[in-house]
């Protein structure tokens, strides 16, 4: 049983063993040396120079070439085993399969999306757009799972004005915004994003407009016409959201939730995959939060692994209590701030989703546009606060882990 209080779930709850101490997003430096020119990096980087003489990297503006020009390096310099300079990069993980899915047409697009996601963040560079957006179907979600922000009854209680669907019309009018400006759109946000009845003809909106459409969904709502939904359209990554590999810590953890259900809707999207989409491209990763020692990676792997591309932990962050953690003594800037933006149901703009009640919004899409609320004094001022060491300025930001 999870405990809650109106103000917040700072209640001990034994299922929630691992207490981090930060929460670091991206490569450790360290390790690039001893990341070897593999035939797969090998590949890339000689398909890079093979479509350098072609009309898509002719007519890329000068900024955008530099932006190559940094693969080439980070390739070059792994091949001598050296290090990266903090400008420079190569792909890995699963970018590797990501990239491989690429179009050639669209390999160029692809490089400097992710050069942006993750260098930006590093080099405190704020473009015309983040290099990802979030978007928030729903906020209610039909699970309460024990780590997650769902439990706060100040939050969840529909009269605290936090639940809510978002109209079609303003997420249309968002995706015609993002449209040719930014690469990445994710699907989800505090709520479960299959909830909206409008979901398929969201889908239907995007496609054709962005190279990175990621869903994120516990898979209990998975019915076959939604199967097909998410496979006919043009979808990059569809994640499910499980912890466990057994009913009995998958329904703890993931309260609200039957492991059956889960395992039957994963196990059809896969067939559904596999018989009527062979040649889908998709995606697909089990991303569990990591909370418990009980949550074996091996036993992960053996239940999932036949239906996913992936299958990874996620880092817990104490979202449970966001505004009642104890303030930390972390100094480093949240890469949150020059990475994403959250659109939420009801036109709100948020900086992450660890602010679950929006305490440092200042942002309404009814006001601004993405844009201008990206570049917007009051968002530079609290990346200000958080390059000049003085995060602890802001709540949530002083109790909240994130680097
Ligand atoms: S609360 Fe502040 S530090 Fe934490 S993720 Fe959000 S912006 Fe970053």
């Amino acid at each position: 049983m999870v405990n809650t209080t109106e103000k917040g779930n700072t209640n001990k709850i034994e299922l929630i063993q691992v207490e981090p101490e930060v929460k670091v997003k991206g490569f450790i430096p360290e390790n690039l040396s001893k990341i070897t020119l593999t035939s797969e990096l090998s590949e890339i980087q000689s398909r890079i120079i093979r479509l350098k003489s072609g009309d898509k990297y002719l007519s890329l503006s000068e900024k955008d070439k530099n932006i190559v020009s940094k693969f080439e390096l980070g390739f070059e310099k792994i091949s001598k085993q050296e290090l990266l300079a903090d400008d420079e990069i190569i792909l890995s993980g699963h970018e590797l399969v990501e990239f491989s899915n690429t179009l050639d047409e669209d390999v160029f697009r692809y490089l400097i999306y992710r050069y942006k996601y993750n260098l930006y963040p590093k080099l405190k560079i704020v473009d015309d757009y983040p290099p990802c957006v979030q978007i928030e179907p729903v906020s209610t979600c039909n699970f309460r799972c024990v780590f997650c922000f769902q439990t706060d009854a100040s939050f969840n209680q529909k009269k605290n004005g936090h639940m809510g669907r978002m109209d079609l019309g303003l997420f249309k009018e968002t995706i015609d915004e993002l449209e040719g400006n930014v690469e990445a759109i994710t699907l989800a946000s505090r709520g479960e994003p299959l909830l909206h009845k409008n979901f398929g003809e969201m889908l239907e909106y995007m496609n054709g407009k962005f190279l990175a459409v990621k869903i994120n969904s516990n898979a209990s709502l998975l019915t076959e016409k939604l199967i097909h939904t998410v496979l006919s359209n043009d979808v990059q990554t569809m994640v499910f959201s499980i912890d466990a590999a057994d009913k009995d810590l998958y329904e703890k953890l993931r309260v609200g939730g039957n492991f059956e259900t889960t395992l039957g809707n994963v196990k059809n999207y896969q067939k559904i995959k596999s018989e009527s989409y062979p040649n889908s491209n998709i995606i697909t990763r089990i991303s569990g939060v990591k909370v418990n020692e009980m949550q074996k990676m091996d036993e992960m792997v053996d239940l999932w692994k036949p239906y996913a591309d992936l299958v990874a932990f996620t880092n817990y962050s104490p979202w449970i209590s966001s505004y009642d953690n104890p303030v930390n003594e972390i100094e480093a800037p949240c890469t949150e701030l020059w990475r994403r933006i959250f659109v939420w149901w009801d036109g709100r703009v948020n900086p992450c989703d660890y602010d679950y009640k929006s305490y440092l919004s200042e942002w309404d899409m009814k006001d601004n546009n993405i844009s201008e609320i990206w570049n917007s004094d009051n968002y530079n001022d609290m990346r200000e606060m958080h390059l000049n060491s003085k995060r602890s300025n802001l709540n949530p930001c002083r109790s909240c882990i994130s680097t």
